[in-house]
């Protein structure tokens, strides 16, 4: 989109939101069933575009990209009306004959930029709470997603008013040109790079957002840990779309004294997923284009591959890999993986785990196994991580009812469920005072008062 139409899109969606149309809940119910029903009935195409885009299995495209998407909806549909009741709250005594209550208004216009690797649900996922809240949206999906990104402007083309949400499609140049306009939020998810950049730009407006990033999620297998589960849970989840998941596991700390046992469970578990030539299987995705391709497969060179390495660049195909002897100063201990590659390092004791995710920026998710779920707390006093897993992986982006994001580098703000619709929304508080009499101690003179006020806190603190 050019930068005069993106002006003027901004403009166009302001001037919608400012009719007070989206401050009807029942308007924001509406529009919610309409988006469900929209997907409904392209859920074929959808999963066609997340093919060819990724060469998405179609079980991980219904899981991930749909299925999780209609509990969103009905969920905010179902309960929008009570989380956008007016709250009446208590008024301290010093304000006495006032009622004091908080009101949860929409920001306005939001800027919604969303990545390629789960390219509809972080797109609509957003959305949901954008519509819940009562916002008017700008959406930028992402331009290495083409097939997803047409399609996802297709569907929001012929399913609302574009001066109530539309879509900009385009690359850097465009995102680019679309926060340099004034939105009242800005919702991005993406890598941490990109982060710092939309936070610069949404600086110069001192527009609020929400960076949903990703970085480098720790696995902890633990000596008493089961390790047949373990190893299944943890394949499934590095392996899930080809290890371009935000919140996959990224590297593994494994106790020593079954680091062993737990790789050959691993190995097995990846043979039972993808067969003896993953390439050949259905269940397995591609990388999304060459740069990333190159950039996987280049991390490939640090340490020593003791499973998989096979690639076939003219498809994209990296095998599901398992490399050891890593080192911190290697750049795959250093850059978040994005991709089919699991360093793997052996820990002796867990104060080494703890310093070790220290000395790293704080991850998205923390993934621990352990016979004694009980322990995991001791873990998590000791190192941040936006969310966490005990004997599982990635499944916690999958509740409605916890709010999902990051925490540091990993992003701010978090979303789903009732999240969704709290982070799209300003709480304006309002205090209405009664006219009833008008109590003269704050006014000046202040004369002695001061004495006054001093005992009145007093008594109430
Ligand atoms: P990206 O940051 O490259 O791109 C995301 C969006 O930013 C796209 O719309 C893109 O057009 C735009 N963009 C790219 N470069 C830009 C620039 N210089 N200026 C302005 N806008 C720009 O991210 P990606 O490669 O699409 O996605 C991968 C990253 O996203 C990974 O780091 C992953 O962990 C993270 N991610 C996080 C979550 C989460 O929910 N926390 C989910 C998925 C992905």
């Amino acid at each position: 989109m050019e930068h005069y139409a993106i002006r003027e899109t901004a403009a166009r969606l302001r001037k919608f939101y400012e009719t007070g149309a989206t401050r009807d809940p029942g308007f924001r119910i509406a529009m919610l069933k309409k988006l469900g029903g929209a997907i409904r009935s392209a859920e074929a195409d959808i999963m066609a575009a997340l093919r060819d885009d990724l060469r998405k299995p179609e079980f991980e495209s219904y899981a991930s990209e749909i299925g999780i998407l209609y509990p969103e909806i009905s969920h905010a549909a179902g309960n929008l009306r009570n989380w956008s009741r007016p709250e009446r709250v208590p008024t301290p005594i010093i304000h006495f004959l006032s009622r004091s209550v908080i009101y949860r208004e929409p920001y306005g216009t939001a800027l919604i930029m969303s990545p390629w690797n789960y390219p509809f649900q972080l797109t609509i996922a957003p959305l949901i709470g954008s519509i819940a809240a009562g916002n008017c949206a700008l959406i930028k999906p992402s331009e290495l997603s083409p097939a997803t990104s047409a399609l996802i402007a297709k569907l929001v083309a012929d399913t609302f008013d574009p001066s109530y949400i539309t879509v900009a499609q385009g690359g850097v140049e465009t995102a680019t040109a679309v926060l340099e306009e004034k939105f009242d939020f800005i919702f991005y998810t993406g890598s941490t790079a990109v982060g710092r950049v939309v936070m610069t730009a949404a600086a110069k407006h001192l527009t609020p957002v929400a960076l949903e990033l990703g970085g480098k999620s720790p696995t902890i297998v633990a000596a008493d840990a089961r390790l047949d589960y373990a190893a299944k849970r943890i394949a499934w989840g590095k392996f899930f779309n080809a290890g371009q998941t935000c919140l996959a596991p990224d590297y593994l700390l494994v106790h020593r004294s079954v680091r062993k046992e737990f790789i050959r469970l691993f190995t097995g578990a990846i043979r039972d997923f993808f067969g003896e030539d993953p390439r050949r299987s259905p269940d397995y995705a591609r990388i999304i284009n060459e740069r990333h391709f190159s950039r996987v497969a280049s991390l490939m060179r640090d340490g020593d591959i003791i499973h998989g390495g096979n690639t076939a660049p003219d498809e994209r195909y990296i095998e599901p890999t398992i490399i050891a002897n890593v080192t911190p100063d290697h750049r795959i201990m250093q850059e978040e993986i994005f991709g089919p590659l699991f360093p793997v390092i052996e820990y002796d004791s867990p104060d080494e785990v703890v310093s070790h995710i220290n000395s790293m920026p704080r991850p998205l998710a923390i993934y621990y196994f352990t016979g004694r779920p009980r322990t995991a707390r001791a873990l998590f006093a000791h190192v941040h991580s936006g969310g966490a897993c005990v004997n599982d992986t990635i499944s916690h982006v999958g509740s409605h009812h916890m709010p999902f994001g990051g925490i540091g580098e990993s992003g701010m703000g978090a979303y789903h469920g009732r999240y969704g619709f709290d982070i799209f929304t300003h709480r304006r508080s309002v205090l209405i005072r009664s006219n009833l009499i008008d109590m003269p101690l704050r006014y000046p003179p202040y004369g002695r008062k001061v004495g006054l006020l001093k005992m009145l806190f007093k008594l109430l603190g």
